[in-house]
């Protein structure tokens, strides 16, 4: 379990990046090169990173290869900013699980992604609507929560690779304020984190900024992260002008 100290301040927040994708991940930048990001991440005086490559349903077992090969590139950087090497894994329905549990157990950090409905494995609800969208991530988070698997929720509640119901904001808008703090609180007393997801938050502002007072009223823990695909999106700081306005 990873937890780090509770605060609501961006500021504070904005001094770790939770979530980013190396080229281990094929939907990220050929520069996003481990000793490039953590270089990255230094001018940018952050103090904690955190490597979050997809795990891919076909590629059985990579995600632990992975990992020894981003320490080893690791230990040749000589960086003193806390770097986790983790994964963002998928529960793509309810109870189900694309990795197994001894890759789980290898990372430094574990970022279960709920809502990746835009994966041809991913599985829907039968209930199409925006309401049986909001059943079915509830229940798939509630199951994560659950398994011990999860030390953060990437992008929770976040509906943009839903087309099925027309506009996506549909979705989110259909979540109750007892449905997400309910399950906040539920995240918080089994040790997971939530993650400000910055390109989830610019958005879906106003969806966010509820998930963000929720959470802030519920007392859970909240983990930063830019979902860095390109080394120009590492730099958390460049983004919480925006934020502020959006969350405070
Ligand atoms: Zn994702
Ligand atoms: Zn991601």
């Amino acid at each position: 379990m990873f937890f780090h100290e509770k605060t609501y301040d961006l500021n504070e927040l904005a001094k770790m990046n939770l979530h980013m994708h190396s080229t281990f991940s094929t939907c990220a930048a050929r520069e996003m090169i481990l000793k490039d990001m953590v270089r990255t991440a230094e001018q940018a005086g952050l103090e904690m990173i955190a490597i979050t490559d997809h795990n891919y349903v076909y590629k059985k077992n990579a995600t632990a290869a992975q990992r020894l090969e981003l320490l080893e590139q690791l230990a040749e950087t000589g960086t003193k900013i806390k770097v986790l090497i983790g994964a963002e894994l998928s529960s793509y329905d309810i109870g189900k699980f694309a990795d197994d549990i001894e890759t789980d157990n290898a990372l430094d950090y574990r970022l279960y992604a709920t809502n990746h409905y835009h994966q041809d494995y991913w599985v829907h609800p039968e209930d199409k609507s925006p309401r049986g969208y909001c059943k079915h991530m509830l229940a798939i988070m509630d199951k994560v929560i659950e398994s011990g698997r999860a030390d953060c929720l990437a992008h929770p509640f976040m509906a943009k690779y839903i087309t099925e119901c027309g506009d996506f904001h549909n979705v989110t808008a259909a979540f109750t304020d007892n449905e997400i703090g309910d399950i906040m609180i539920r995240g918080y007393e089994r040790g997971v984190a939530w993650e400000l997801n910055v390109p989830a938050i610019l958005g879906d502002p106003v969806f966010f900024r509820r998930y963000f007072n929720i959470g802030r009223e519920a007392g859970v823990i909240f983990n930063f992260g830019t979902d860095a695909h390109k080394l120009i999106n590492i730099d958390t700081y460049q983004f919480l002008p925006e934020l502020k306005k959006i969350l405070y």
